[in-house]
């Protein structure tokens, strides 16, 4: 599993736990406020019902008789109405079920009863009035203890009600509280086990691995990232020791080839200041083999300067245009010219094949091509050098009976300090000149390819753009035609 799925996960459960929260606690404060609602509801009942007790009590205390009517009893009379009136119209606002209703239908009733008989006992004796009202007082007070009671009654339902949301929301709370806690937990205990141990191994490795010992690779585990970053750096820790086996390789092949051109001139040099008669043809032979060995050793300083140079980017070409026919020229002289024993033939077409070029650099391709075809074939073996024109390019081949190279071994010749085993055997050398020659061909917007069979000899094949002139020739004038692919080869 992914670090990033895994995080993802935990993320959205931890969403969908606080969004079951939070409508848990929404739902919750609702149905709390409409607890509490009818809680009050019910006290406002209470408080009716018992101020309507009231108003009858005082009612009760008024005199019936209208005889001596005074001022203020006549106030108090009507202004106690008015207040029942009120409080019963209050009452029937606040009432909220059918049997609330009822109750407050039946109060009305004995109520209204109460005031009718009060009515009709004006100028009657008290104990006529007592005897009369008594019954319809008590049963007018009992009527509104029912309601108080129902009220008490309605009250204490809200409150268990209350009591019992109170209960869920400690469960819902405890619940979720639990939840993220072990959620937490778990996601802390998973990232220990399968992120920061991997990580910290990783590290481990790094450090091992920075500290000296090659050796050292990351466990590829946990998480797919991780998995991926130490994969990384086993990959970059397999790079980097290859890279230093190829430079322990190629420092023990530079300082092998260093030795034995530096040992031919050593004993060339005491032949020379031995004080011995030395012949004029020995010294002549003794001079020749220091020129050969000194150009050996400037090839090799080269190739090395050349290198260096492409590692770290700092490869320029100087352009200048060039018939590439001059350049093979020059370098198939200078062999011819150093006795190779070999058969060298050049091939040229007998148009001019010209291009925008470092021209330095392209006798190096070519130097380096003509003296891996004498150094990989046996003397007096044929290696030919063609130029020719191929559409908008010029094409160099180098072609030698050598002893080729194996399908293998050619997916690597151009990689430097490869070296076949068979060239091993047969010359010197160090593994930079194809590298370099590669470079040069691709700097100048071209390409290289190999055909070889192992045993029968190879052909190097050059591939440079022709110059913008060359490729694109002014409109031929009557009568005369373009250089073109049918160019012949000498
Ligand atoms: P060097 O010749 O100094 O070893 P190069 O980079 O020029 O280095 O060549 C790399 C390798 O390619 C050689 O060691 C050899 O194995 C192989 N090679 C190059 N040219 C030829 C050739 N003409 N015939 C056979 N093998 C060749």
């Amino acid at each position: 599993m992914s670090l990033k799925g895994v995080i993802t996960m935990a993320v959205s459960l931890l969403g969908v736990l606080a969004l079951a929260a939070a409508a848990s606690l929404i739902t919750l404060t609702t149905y709390l406020h409409r607890t509490t609602e009818s809680m009050g509801e019910a006290v406002e009942g209470v408080r009716l019902a018992e101020a309507l007790q009231v108003d009858l009590l005082s009612l009760a205390r008024l005199p019936v008789s209208s005889q001596q009517p005074s001022a203020d009893n006549g106030r108090s009379l009507a202004s106690t109405q008015a207040a029942v009136q009120l409080h019963l119209s209050e009452a029937r606002r606040n009432a909220r079920t059918e049997q609330e209703r009822a109750l407050l239908d039946e109060v009305e009733r004995s109520i209204s009863d109460f005031f009718l008989a009060r009515e009709g006992l004006e100028n009657q004796p008290t104990e006529e009035v007592s005897r009369v009202m008594g019954p319809r007082m008590e049963s007018a007070l009992s009527v509104l203890d029912r309601l108080v009671e129902f009220n008490v009654q309605e009250a204490r339902a809200a409150r268990a009600q209350a009591d019992r949301w109170d209960g869920i929301a400690d469960v819902i709370g405890i619940g979720v509280a639990s939840l993220l806690v072990l959620g937490g937990a778990g996601l802390l205990l998973w990232m220990r086990r399968f992120v920061f141990r991997p990580l910290l191994d990783i590290s481990q490795a790094m450090r091992r691995f920075g500290s000296g010992r090659k050796r050292t690779r990351a466990p590829e585990e946990g998480p797919a990232e991780l998995r991926e970053m130490a994969h990384t750096f086993n990959e970059m820790a397999n790079s980097l020791s290859r890279q230093q086996d190829q430079q322990l390789t190629f420092l023990a092949g530079v300082a092998h080839d260093l030795r034995n051109p530096l040992s031919a001139l050593k004993m060339s040099a005491a032949l020379v200041t031995s004080g011995r008669p030395v012949t004029e043809e020995r010294m002549r032979k003794t001079m020749a083999l220091v020129r050969r060995q000194v150009a050996r050793l400037d090839r090799m300083v080269g190739d090395l300067l050349d290198a260096t140079r492409i590692e770290a980017g700092r490869f320029e070409l100087s352009l200048e245009e060039r018939d590439a026919r001059e350049l093979a020229t020059e370098v198939v002289e200078l062999y011819q010219a150093g006795g190779s024993s070999h058969d060298l033939r050049l091939l040229l077409p007998e148009e001019p094949v010209l291009l925008s070029c470092d021209s330095t650099r392209v006798e190096q391709v070519l130097h380096n091509l003509v003296s891996n075809a004498l150094k990989y074939s046996p003397g007096g073996s044929v290696v030919e050098v063609r130029v020719e024109r191929a559409g908008d390019e010029a094409l160099l081949s180098v072609v030698d009976r050598g002893i080729g190279i194996s399908a293998e071994e050619m997916r690597h010749l151009f990689a430097p300090f490869r070296r076949t085993g068979r060239a091993r055997e047969t010359a010197p050398g160090v593994g930079l000149g194809l590298s370099v020659t590669r470079r040069i061909v691709e700097a100048h917007g071209g390409r290289i390819e190999v055909d070889s069979r192992p045993g029968k000899g190879s052909t190097f094949r050059v591939r440079l753009p022709l110059s913008r002139a060359a490729a694109h020739p002014p409109e031929a004038r009557p009568g005369e035609s373009a250089a073109g692919p049918a160019d012949s080869v000498h």
